[in-house]
């Protein structure tokens, strides 16, 4: 049987086919696609699709039931038909509508289970994405960091890919809170998580790690390219914003785990804070140090003896 017969818009069918099967075909992925499927941006546009499909899945579910409301009454008027005229023939018809009535319904059926399955998968992919997101800023929260974390970690082990990443903290946070009041704060926050966010590329991971704090994650980054993003980072906002940021960075490391990795970053965090702040501090694995001179068109914004 064919689309035509069934009036739906040959765009319309075809995107179904494509939702139904990239749906479906999620629950194949192998472990790692679905590590990385957990990366923010992914989700957001998941969601967006998923919304759209839902919406393509309801007017096709309510043009079948038209379609199917207008095939019935063709049957009872042929029906009707043959209580007064050549019975036979009439008959004939009758069983020829049937026919073409039985491919419909089933279709029907199919179309309105995946409908269902759409629905559900929605739903699922929502709540996924709630549970992981920071409801102030919109980034990721602990949860999607903890989970982008270890989807990098998988990915390392398995194709020795490396990602580093930078732990940021507003420097004097609670002196702009107490001076501007909390809601201003909260501003701040948001503001700063949007320059990030747009900052980034696309496969990396902004996340809020704390009150005031944010880790990037960085996959496919090794050390000296996480130190020449951060530093122009650091430097972005401080021309852009009325506040400064610090930074601490760390790559992953052969037998690291989430809270090595992390504590070496704020390590490097706490270096650049007690050299002064506005700055950007990296740790070798052994030791922690200035990245200024790693990028010298951002280094003069640097107190000159700061870092
Ligand atoms: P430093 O430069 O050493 O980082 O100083 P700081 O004042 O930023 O650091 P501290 O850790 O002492 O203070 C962090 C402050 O962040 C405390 C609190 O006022 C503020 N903060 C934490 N979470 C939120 C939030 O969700 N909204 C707002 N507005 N402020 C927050
Ligand atoms: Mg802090
Ligand atoms: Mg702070």
């Amino acid at each position: 049987m064919d689309l035509w017969s069934l009036q739906i818009p040959v765009p319309v069918a075809l995107a179904v086919v494509a939702t139904i099967g990239y749906l479906f075909g999620r629950r194949t992925k192998t472990p790692e696609g679905e590590l990385l499927f957990q990366s923010r941006r992914e989700l957001r546009r998941a969601q967006l699709v998923a919304h759209e499909l839902e919406q393509i899945a309801w007017t096709i579910r309510r043009s079948l039931a038209k379609h199917h409301s207008s095939v019935s009454k063709f049957k009872d008027r042929v029906g009707r038909l043959s209580d007064r005229q050549e019975e036979a023939a009439c008959k004939e018809l009758c069983r020829e509508v049937e026919e073409i009535l039985k491919p419909t319904l089933h279709l029907a059926n199919q179309i309105a289970g995946a409908y269902d399955e759409i629905r559900q998968q929605s739903a699922k992919l929502m709540m996924f994405t709630e549970v992981r997101t920071d409801p102030l800023t919109g980034v990721n929260n602990r949860r999607g960091l903890d989970d982008a974390l270890a989807a990098q970690f998988a990915l390392m082990t398995r194709y020795d890919t490396r990602f580093s990443l930078v732990m940021f903290d507003i420097d004097r946070f609670k002196r702009i809170n107490d001076e501007e009041g909390h809601l201003y704060g909260d501003r701040i926050l948001q503001d700063l998580a949007r320059l990030f966010d747009e900052s980034v590329r696309e496969t990396d991971i902004v996340a809020r790690y704390g009150g005031e704090e944010f880790v990037i994650v960085m996959p496919q980054t090794d050390l000296e390219g996480a130190c020449v993003f951060s530093e122009r980072l650091r430097a972005k906002v401080e021309q852009e914003m009325s506040l400064t940021i610090s930074g601490g960075v760390a790559t992953a490391l052969d037998g690291d785990s989430q809270d090595s990795l992390l504590a070496r970053a704020d390590g490097a965090l706490y270096s650049a804070k007690t050299a002064g702040r506005n700055c950007v501090f990296r740790h070798t694995g052994e030791r922690t140090e200035s990245v200024a001179e790693l990028v010298p068109d951002t280094a003069y914004h640097l107190p000159p003896t700061a870092c």
